[in-house]
């Protein structure tokens, strides 16, 4: 009903409009266009509507399901165009497959292309994710893709240039000249200017793959410089696409999120973004300053995001008029599509074929690939309570770490520390679905199983830190729980679920309690908000208490140890191993190894009990998981259901 009625005022202002444009139109000027812009983001590899970790079609993703969307949307509009933002080439077995397992030669066209090149993309940008394998590798990956590849904030880190005047490691912006036809049929001539942005943290999330080759700017300084001088240079629409988020509170320099600010830079006209996975316009953002939700807009400018893994095709509907001599936007409007009803739990858009016909030979060897066994696990591994209390699908990875580092650090200076060891559940639900769970039944275990539980491609990395810092990142993880008010309801809820669940690293070798009814002593940013609060209770290695100036080696992952989480005191500068080698792969390696030395050829995956949450007296701590995560509650004394809520999810209770 309301968008109805707010359509029709948008077509009675573009009837004045068009009548203003008429009178210029007799004198041989004005006129008014239609152009439709289409973004996809965060694709992941997904390609094809396949979960190679449950090894099951789905139809939730899959960039061949957004492809029937984009047929229909263009369809509608005379005149479009279609731009992907990137964190394309990484994300799932085939985007290792194609880089690690069966790396792409030279001359070879990278699948996620062999599909794209065929759907007509006008322009790309370039996510941090696009980084994970190496810029050798995005950079032969990129010559596969026929439409142009735009980065405007990062440069090539040589020395010998003036740090004023850096080359460009990739093409900063485009400008497209198109056709657009108006409602006559007549053509007429447009220069669009493409702009994309990568978030400056990529030089901590993969700096051992672009330290001394690149270095990353601002984004803001980036798009304050290069949006006038694309005016400038004939522009006459710019479309900035940023692989940033959206975030309420005002943006820091160097802010991933940049996009409030960016649609703030005098020249834009609209902003294509994604990186943080969401969906933009939609209810989630409602209550953010300067949005309109019903027109799509942040600060009066189109913006979309259209989720990730192909599960949205993101819209943005322009009127354009060039009554001035110049084309302006008379008017906007953008939404998202969904390939999946979430309400009916329906599928609305078919796959396209075509992508099933184009890329079939690498979704096999692929799927070769994942089936690998790697070792036989006596009992199930499961993340649907991750966030409660200490779990396998942590522990495990957890303990290949701690082995790992165990071995590195014999016959170093290191090697007198204790090891302790950081990992986090990835795969916790909530925002990204009531299935997105790791969920391994007992037996075999192959590779797909092993990449379910750790889906980032990150390496291991150690740090040396202080007693002292080990107690802060626990308190930086207690983030993850509310404060419970000991005198209040009687049953409240124990999880933040604006907490990223990659950032709950627990940390096994040390034993210790979370008093959730503390505040939490940091917030999101790693900024001290509560310097008298302390959620880490009890905190012990080896049953004495760790003392500040205690010294142990952490092992963790890249991401963490370079910055990744803004947790207080976790920097480059306290890395004291940095192995190429990926966590994933050092957990494949272990589970190989426990295989092959138990007695009876099976893993068995248990946690240790290191931690848990303390108890409240008077109040039952409730939290949502998974419906389907009732079948193990029978192992599971301490979590009680209190009700299934029939859309995927159930309420539970820890029990003391
Ligand atoms: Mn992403
Ligand atoms: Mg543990």
């Amino acid at each position: 009903m309301r968008l109805r009625s707010v359509t029709t005022l948008g077509a009675i202002r573009i009837l004045v409009l068009g009548c203003f444009a008429l009178l210029l139109c007799s004198a041989g000027q004005g006129a008014e266009v239609r152009l439709r812009i289409l973004e996809t983001t965060d694709v992941h590899m997904n390609l094809l509507s396949y979960d190679y970790y449950q090894d099951k079609t789905t139809d939730q993703y899959g960039l061949s399901r957004a492809m029937s969307l984009i047929k229909a949307a263009r369809a509608e509009a005379p005149n479009s165009l279609l731009f992907d933002n990137g964190d394309l080439l990484q994300g799932n077995p085939m985007g290792d497959y194609v880089a690690k397992v069966q790396p792409l030669k030279d001359g070879e066209i990278h699948p996620a292309f062999r599909v794209m090149n065929q759907m007509g993309y006008d322009a790309a940008n370039i996510g941090n994710h696009e980084f994970n394998y190496g810029l050798d590798f995005l950079r032969r990956a990129l010559k596969g893709a026929n439409f142009p590849y735009v980065n405007a904030n990062i440069y090539l880190a040589d020395e010998h240039r003036n740090s004023d005047t850096p080359r460009h490691a990739f093409t900063p912006y485009v400008l497209l000249d198109r056709q657009l036809v108006d409602a006559q049929g007549k053509a007429h001539a447009i220069k669009v200017g493409v702009i994309g942005f990568a978030p400056p943290q990529i030089m901590l999330w993969d700096k051992g793959n672009l330290e001394g080759k690149v270095i990353a700017r601002d984004v803001l300084e980036t798009a304050k410089k290069y949006v006038p001088l694309m005016r400038a240079q004939g522009a006459q629409l710019v479309i900035a696409i940023p692989h940033a988020g959206f975030e309420k509170g005002p943006v820091a320099q160097f802010s991933e999120n940049a996009v409030g600010p960016l649609t703030e830079i005098p020249g834009v006209d609209a902003v294509l973004f994604g990186h943080a996975h969401a969906e933009f316009p939609s209810k989630a953002f409602a209550d953010h300053p300067k949005v309109n939700i019903e027109r799509g807009t942040i600060n009066g400018v189109a913006a979309v995001m259209p989720g990730r893994w192909g599960d949205h095709l993101g819209v943005i509907d322009f009127t354009l008029d060039n009554a001035s001599g110049n084309w302006k936007v008379v008017d906007s409007r953008a939404s998202i599509r969904p390939i999946f009803d979430r309400a009916s739990r329906t599928s609305v858009a078919a796959a396209d074929p075509m992508v099933e016909q184009t890329i079939g030979d690498v979704h096999a060897a692929t799927l070769e690939y994942v089936r690998n066994k790697v070792a036989f696990s006596s009992a199930p591994i499961y993340s649907y309570f991750a966030l409660v209390g200490d779990d396998p699908s942590v522990q495990v990875v957890s303990n290949a770490q701690m082995a790992y580092v165990q071995r590195a650090m014999q016959g170093t200076d290191y090697e007198k520390y204790p090891v302790l060891s950081a990992a986090a559940p990835f795969k916790t639900g909530g925002r990204q679905g009531w299935d997105y769970y790791t969920d391994i039944p007992a037996g075999p275990v192959a590779i797909k199983n092993v990449a379910d539980l750790y889906v980032y491609p990150n390496t291991l990395k150690a740090m040396l830190l202080t007693g002292a810092e080990v107690r802060e990142w626990i308190e930086m993880s207690a983030g993850q729980f509310n404060q419970i008010d000991p005198k209040g309801a009687a049953q409240q809820s124990v999880l933040n679920d604006t907490f990223r669940s990659y950032n709950f690293d627990t940390l096994d070798g040390v034993t210790y309690e979370f008093d959730v009814t503390q505040p939490a002593r940091y917030d999101s940013n790693g900024k001290l908000v509560a310097p008298d609060a302390h959620r880490v209770k009890n905190l012990s290695y080896q049953s004495s208490p760790v003392l500040p100036d205690a010294r142990f080696i952490v092992a963790t992952n890249n991401y963490r140890a370079f910055g990744g989480g803004n947790f207080p005191g976790l920097n480059a500068s306290k890395v004291v191993l940095e192995s190429p080698d990926e966590n994933r792969q050092v957990l494949i390696d272990y589970l190989r190894m426990m295989d092959m030395v138990s007695s009876n050829k099976q893993v068995n995956p248990s946690a240790d009990g290191n931690w848990r949450i303390t108890p409240v007296p008077g109040v039952r701590l409730t939290f949502l998981s998974a419906s389907t995560a009732q079948r193990y509650l029978a192992n599971q004394p301490k979590i009680r259901l209190i009700k299934d809520n029939g859309d995927g999810s159930a309420l539970y209770e820890l029990v003391p």
